[in-house]
């Protein structure tokens, strides 16, 4: 029998509840449990994908080409959990469905309604993660408890406890405890009030997580119980990691979190716990033998979460390099500001991340030209890539007027154009080329060096491509081409080789680096930024 885990927040959002989720998740698959991940949000857009990362951070791909949202990344980077389209659901998807069916004849002669027949579609959603092989499923519900919008899937989840037993089924809210500066008190009211809100929808956490800046005296653990109708040991607190959010499942299993989990599911065969490969990856990152600053020039770059996945894997490639990386933000508006542009003369390695629009291009493109002429190891990522071959197109190969058809539909040098199967398509949703496709990697290329083979596989999300008509010009021209689709008409990789590393390619490499993995390109960018410190610092 599969054992059903629900994570709800309160009092405030972006509490963090994907990280608290992923390292629940982490912490039973160290047990030896098999585990899934899913996340249920309240929004109606079907997906993130046509959300600008202002409003909802990075759009994360799965290998299917679902887009969605940014703390599947999180259970992707802590946990084995297979994810597809159906780890992640919104009320946009989840209503579709039901009108889909109710036109179709599905509910004939019966009046559709949100209970039973959306908290049921909610409830099969959860179901379906529930096969045979899996011990646990961890449903992650976003929004705050309180929301208007949360109410069908709180629902949902109440009833879940009905259909497979109340010991199947553990609830977990994860709250605020604010520290008032002021009275230099914690305060646990928010968290009283929240789970109020929560029992009287009929839910009854089984543990409540307090995030807190400080550390929670006994008192006020004993009153949250109280207030809360919980064990005082089952309120769980979890300070703020400061260093990384790699720490958090170390924080909950020294609140022995883990192991309340399987007692109150019955997990009997759970191994011990065993921390010492996640202690050692957190010793690697305290332990820096060198800094690296790379500068990651966006249009989003003021965002925390906006490239989420690659401030991640960027972290990952600095543990294996023993260096620690340090990230500039660099807004790409202004690379034309003399400061600015001083800034990434001096920077170890410049990334240029995906993007839409044409916002900024223009500095991504000086960007790209600093890296080349200065010889500042460069990674392009997707519209990187694409910005890598505008800017090759312009200064080296002469073409004064080359850009994409995305910024100038009517330019004589479209090097960067529409996709033929992207022509006909107007529609925004869900209809770009989207998830694992295979590249097929030029043998004594840098890629194919990092990769160690020459077949992969990596997730993708573009409309434009690099126009197969300027392919010989380029190369003609000295750009390597060092990935292609496998009928090599899409270009997937470009490289310079006379260069200390400069490598673009059309997918996005960061949805699959892990801390346990740090992704290959990623790592070599980083090693090559190390050695061009240690050059500059005439250690090399
Ligand atoms: N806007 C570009 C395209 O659609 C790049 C997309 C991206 O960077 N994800 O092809």
């Amino acid at each position: 029998m599969t054992k059903h885990i629900f994570v709800t927040g309160g009092v405030v959002s972006s509490l963090g509840k994907g990280l608290t989720s992923a390292s629940i998740g982490m912490l039973l698959e160290n047990r030896g449990l098999s585990v899934r991940m899913q996340k249920l949000d309240p929004y109606i857009n079907v997906d993130p994908g046509t959300m600008s990362p202002y409003q909802h951070g990075e759009v994360y791909v799965l290998d299917d080409g679902s887009e969605t949202d940014l703390d599947l990344g999180h259970y992707e980077r802590f946990t084995h959990s297979p994810l597809t389209r159906d780890s992640n659901w919104t009320t946009g998807q989840i209503y579709l469905r039901v009108i889909e069916k109710e036109r179709s004849g599905a509910y004939l002669g019966k009046t559709v309604q949100v209970i039973p027949h959306i908290t049921n579609e909610i409830k099969d959603c959860v179901k379906r993660l529930a096969t045979d092989d899996v011990d646990v499923v961890i449903t992650e519900i976003g929004g705050t408890v309180g929301d208007i919008e949360s109410l069908p899937f709180l629902e949902a989840i109440r009833q879940f406890a009905i259909d497979v037993g109340k010991e199947n089924c553990a609830y977990i809210h994860l709250t605020l405890v604010p520290f008032l500066k002021a009275a230099k008190e914690l305060k646990t009211k928010p968290t009283q009030h929240s789970v109020g809100q929560l029992r009287q929808i009929g839910i009854q956490p089984d543990f409540v997580v307090c995030r807190t800046e400080h550390e929670i005296s006994r008192d006020d653990i004993e009153k949250i119980a109280l207030f809360c109708n919980v064990p005082s040991k089952n309120v769980v607190e979890e300070q703020d990691a400061d260093f990384s959010i790699y720490e958090v499942p170390l924080s909950l299993a020294e609140h022995k979190l883990d192991e309340m989990i399987v007692e109150r599911l019955g997990l009997t065969k759970a191994k011990p716990l065993d921390l010492t490969k996640w202690r050692e990856l957190l010793h690697s990152l305290r332990t820096p033998q060198t800094e690296v600053t790379i500068a990651v020039v966006g249009k989003y770059a003021k965002h925390k979460d906006a490239y989420k996945s690659i401030y991640e894997a960027l972290d990952h490639a600095g543990m294996t390099n023993k260096a620690s990386v340090r990230v500039l933000r660099i807004q790409s508006e202004d690379v034309a500001r003399e400061e600015t542009r001083a800034l990434l003369e001096k920077a170890n390695g410049i990334l240029i991340p995906g993007g839409f629009g044409d916002r900024g291009v223009e500095g991504k493109i000086d960007a790209v030209q600093i890296a080349r002429e200065k010889k500042i190891p460069f990674f392009g990522i997707c519209l990187g890539m694409q910005c890598a071959v505008i800017e090759y197109a312009r200064n080296v190969l002469g073409l004064a007027d080359a850009n994409s058809t995305e910024f100038d539909p009517t330019v004589e040098h479209p090097v960067i154009n529409l996709m033929e199967e992207q022509r006909a398509i107007t529609d925004k949703g869900g209809t770009m080329r989207l998830g694992s496709q295979p590249t097929t990697l030029l043998a004594g290329s840098r890629a194919a060096s990092a990769y160690g083979t020459l077949e992969i596989e990596e997730r993708h999300r573009h409309r434009y491509e690099f126009n197969y008509d300027y392919r010989d010009r380029f190369i003609d021209g000295g750009l390597t081409i060092a990935g292609s689709s496998p009928n090599g008409k899409l270009v997937e990789v470009v490289e310079i080789e006379d260069h200390p590393w400069f490598v673009a390619v059309q997918y996005h490499p960061e949805f699959k680096s892990k801390p346990t993995h740090p992704h290959p390109l990623f790592r070599e960018f980083i090693a090559a930024a190390v050695r061009m410190k240690r050059a500059g610092l005439g250690l090399e």
